[in-house]
């Protein structure tokens, strides 16, 4: 059994990102990405700092817009506009959730699609979907890169994935189709998951449940990503996936942490120094 190394996966990717943006000062590009937060969700913070750091090791500027929690729509979409007219800012990343009273549909179709490095504008979904180059969703496109770079075959496998969500399971679908799996996406109405699931030559669990994932899910030799983060009652970092139950059985397996958590960065880093963007 391998347990798929996303920290040293991601360290690759990162210090791929930092040759790239080496080349692009060449041609007198720089890459700057604009994050923008809303409010005082300590999570969301240390993500922002974290994107921040990942940055700057990159060698891409990062400013940073930290508004208060009643910030109006009005204001937000003023900035955003701003930010789409800055030809100093190359990326442009919304921190989610936004506070209630903002619609968030509105705020992610008003980023300017050539600076949307999440891959949220429904232009770049639809892109994704018709499989035309562009931005690729950060968690998604990082668990093909676990696959890949863990020489893992995707073309003509059974693939099922748990969860349906727009930033996880259902482009995760479009990525795999892509790489020419057999894909089947589940959701809380489907009958009999366990069964359903035990097909799969590759499981990716994006379920938001804690260690919902049981032997009885995974078929002898199965490949197990598993994109889920949760702290459990005692404080420790863990799953969707009961990790010691299941990785006796599978070919190879990613742990949380240390799995795709690492990734989701590095990818968002990939599509700051995407060369076509600029
Ligand atoms: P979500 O809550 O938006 O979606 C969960 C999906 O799973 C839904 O489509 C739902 O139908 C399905 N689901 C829930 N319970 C189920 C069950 N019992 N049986 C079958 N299907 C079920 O969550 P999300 O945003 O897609 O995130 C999923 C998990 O991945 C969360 O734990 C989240 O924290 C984590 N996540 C990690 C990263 C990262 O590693 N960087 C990024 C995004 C999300």
């Amino acid at each position: 059994m391998h347990i798929i190394d996303g920290k040293k996966i991601a360290q690759e990717i990162k210090d791929e990102c930092r040759a790239a943006v080496a080349r692009l000062a060449v041609r007198g590009i720089s890459p700057c990405l604009a994050v923008v937060i809303v409010g005082d969700d300590a999570a969301s913070h240390i993500y922002v700092k974290n994107k921040k750091k990942v940055c700057e090791y990159v060698g891409i500027g990062s400013l940073s817009h930290e508004l208060p929690a009643d910030t109006s729509e009005e204001a937000l979409l003023a900035l955003i506009d701003t930010l789409n007219k800055d030809e100093t800012v190359t990326g442009i990343l919304v921190q989610l959730p936004l506070p209630a009273h903002i619609d968030e549909g509105k705020i992610i179709e008003a980023v300017c699609p050539a600076k949307d490095v999440d891959c949220f504008h429904p232009e770049n979904v639809g892109k994704l979907s018709l499989g035309r180059p562009g931005f690729l969703p950060g968690t998604p496109a990082g668990v093909i890169e676990l696959l890949k770079r863990s020489q893992i075959e995707m073309a003509g496998k059974e693939c099922v994935i748990i969860g349906r969500s727009n930033i996880v399971g259902k482009p995760m679908a479009q990525l795999m189709l892509r790489e020419n799996a057999t894909v089947t996406l589940t959701h809380t109405k489907t009958v009999d998951l366990a069964l359903v699931c035990r097909r799969a030559d590759i499981l990716i669990v994006a379920a938001g449940r804690p260690r919902m994932v049981t032997a009885e899910y995974v078929k002898p030799g199965a490949i197990v990503i598993d994109v889920g983060i949760h702290r459990d009652a005692a404080g420790k970092i863990c799953g969707d996936v009961d990790f010691a139950a299941v990785a006796p059985f599978c070919t190879a397996i990613s742990p949380v942490p240390g799995g795709v958590g690492p990734m989701t960065i590095a990818m968002l880093m990939k599509n700051c120094v995407r060369d076509s963007g600029h």
